[in-house]
């Protein structure tokens, strides 16, 4: 089961709420408004070897909380500044990093941590693309090869994983060296 959280959104004016839990941004009946589900993700995802590693989304309306922190977390997106240890690496939503061989580095110094038993984080915005397509090439350093790795991380983690071709593209041609 995977929480959902109903996003309102007006085009026009380029706001956003939370329709349970925010007031409405923009109340103009003329502006045609579309509904958004977004998951909210902090799931625990097995790697092919067995390492779990928590992949999250970020929830603006509660973004830290947690039974118990994680010993390191690496975002992909600028919004993150919890408190606990982490990295920040810089890759655009919807697209794929400008370095490549730097987002391995980190994702095997991640996987090292989380062999050794440190619980440990991995996260963008939504949780879909780029954290989809870092989980899915985590399967890759775990063994799983590269052409069947969008679809690991899809049944192990969420459809929605991965969300562009051309971050599918980056999953397929990863070499794993
Ligand atoms: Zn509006
Ligand atoms: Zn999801």
């Amino acid at each position: 089961m995977i929480e959902t959280r109903s996003v309102e959104v007006c085009p026009t004016c380029g706001v956003h709420w939370h329709r349970e839990r925010q007031p409405a941004r923009c109340l103009d009946p003329a502006h045609e408004h579309t509904i958004v589900e977004v998951h909210v993700h902090r799931s625990t995802v097995r790697l092919p070897d067995g390492t779990a590693v928590a992949a999250v989304s970020f929830d603006p309306l509660d973004p830290y909380s947690r039974t118990r922190d994680p010993r390191f977390g690496l975002y992909l997106d600028p919004a993150w500044h919890p408190p606990w240890p982490h990295g920040l690496f810089s890759w655009p939503d919807f697209g794929v990093p400008a370095d490549p061989g730097e987002l391995e580095r980190a994702l095997g110094r991640l996987l090292a941590r989380a062999r050794q038993g440190d619980e440990v984080e991995l996260g963008c915005l939504g949780g879909h693309g780029r954290t989809g397509t870092a989980l899915a090439r985590l399967a890759v350093l775990c063994g799983q090869p590269p052409s069947t790795a969008v679809q690991w991380a899809r049944e192990h983690y969420c459809v929605r994983a991965v969300e562009t071709h051309e971050q599918e593209a980056f999953v397929v041609t990863f070499s794993g060296q």
